[in-house]
């Protein structure tokens, strides 16, 4: 396939840009949609050609797990969108994570990890990296003093998530890679919340780019995916080693999911934004609500880098409700339309509880210290009509207070 068949305008908006930047026009049908590489495996013309194919010497697909052109669809228009030159696919967000940090680490280094991450990623770093005699500091990251102080000589790479869960706490990416711009570590930012839409981590120093593709990406909640974006160096390291012999590679199928999935992050981003503004209006009316956590609420830490980092607040809000965990679970058992479920990003409007849920691998003690208390609860906006959204929160909170009232 010849590269210059593929589009890579780099001047497009992103709106042009989630649906034809990187799209291959080399379909002899002239299908509008790419079509799905639904293949494990490449026929070689000649032993010469596998030969030379294997030895690198020949632009070519060999097997899925190395390359697929659906794959490399969803890499080129993702790179693009991210304003980096390369990407990898993965098979869900947490192989893009595991792949792109254990490709630079290895037994005796250090890493400094943001101590507001994913629960899976903090149990990779506390857990996983251990075993494999890695090193980790979790830290926030916003106070560069600690940062300073925590570097070390062996220090390899810094990750950190921007908004990250579930309090949306944000990190300055742009101080932090001042304070390590001038060694030899690497800046890993994990995208998810924002987008490459709200947000692009490279304009303010990071090296790579990761996402879980099962949010915002594909949007529709029916793929686990997730992708790497960076320099060509990085990504073909990363394809080369923890990709080939880990493992974690997208299949084509969900790539061309994503790749249908983009097309509109666009319109569904925006709507997902008004939707979660109205929610965020209509919670911080209620005398229940004791905590609002919203990037796009005034008092929120986000607004310092509104506009500079990020320039939006996104879709997900947490809030503390009044009272015990009895009566957050009372809450969460009747709701009615929102879907009691992690993950977030889909045309559903998703809530979960943090604390027995997505942060349940954290120990009691770093969930205080992160202060993810038993009756924070995260909803993630979806897409469906903001006051049937905000109908059905009305309803469950009223049922606990009908509730509460009889029990007191
Ligand atoms: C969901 C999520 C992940 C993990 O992605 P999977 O696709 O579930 O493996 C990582 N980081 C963030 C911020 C996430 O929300």
């Amino acid at each position: 396939m010849s590269s210059d068949s593929n589009n890579n305008n780099n001047n497009w908006q992103p709106a042009t840009q989630v649906i034809h930047a990187g799209a291959a026009h080399d379909d002899p049908h002239g299908a509008l949609t790419s079509p799905l590489y639904q293949t494990s495996t490449f026929k070689f013309s000649s032993a010469e050609q596998g030969t030379s194919r294997f030895a690198g010497e020949e632009e070519g697909y060999i097997y899925s797990r190395l390359g697929n052109p659906t794959t490399a669809e969803l890499e080129r228009r993702m790179a693009t969108l991210e304003g980096y030159d390369a990407a990898a696919a993965t098979a869900t967000g947490m192989g893009a994570i595991a792949a792109a940090t254990m490709a630079f680490v290895r037994s005796g280094d250090h890493i400094v990890v943001s101590d507001a991450i994913y629960g899976c990623s903090f149990a990779l770093f506390s857990e996983m990296f251990e075993r494999f005699g890695v090193e980790a500091d979790f830290i926030d990251l916003n106070d560069e003093g600690l940062l300073k102080k925590t570097l070390k000589e062996n220090t390899r790479l810094v990750f950190l998530e921007t908004p990250a869960n579930p309090q949306l706490k944000v990190v300055d990416i742009e101080k932090v890679h001042a304070v390590i711009a001038d060694r030899d570590i690497r800046l890993i930012v994990d995208n998810t919340f924002m987008t490459p839409l709200m947000q692009q981590p490279k304009r303010h120093g990071a090296d790579i780019v990761v996402h879980s593709a099962t949010k915002f990406l594909n949007g529709h909640g029916d793929v686990v995916a997730g992708i790497i974006c960076g320099n060509a160096d990085d990504i073909s390291e990363i394809k080369g080693t923890t990709l080939k012999d880990m493992g974690a590679t997208i299949s084509p199928h969900d790539a061309w999911l994503i790749l249908r999935g983009l097309k509109t992050l666009d319109v569904r981003m925006q709507r997902h934004c008004e939707n979660a503004d109205a929610v965020y209006q209509f919670l911080s009316g209620r005398r229940d609500i004791k905590k609002i956590y919203y990037p796009g609420a005034p008092d929120h830490e986000a607004q310092a880098l509104m506009g500079k980092q990020m320039s939006s607040h996104g879709a997900v809000i947490a809030f503390e409700l009044e009272g015990d965990e009895a009566k957050a679970r009372y809450f969460l058992n009747h709701l009615r339309m929102i879907a009691l479920a992690v993950s977030l990003g889909d045309a559903e409007t998703l809530i979960q509880h943090p604390a027995s849920m997505t942060h349940s691998p954290y120990t009691p003690e770093a969930r205080a210290k992160a202060g993810i208390s038993d009756t924070l609860i995260r909803i993630a906006v979806g897409l469906e009509a903001a006051g049937d959204i905000i109908a059905d929160l009305e309803q469950a909170l009223e049922a606990c207070r009908v509730q509460w009232q009889q029990s007191a």
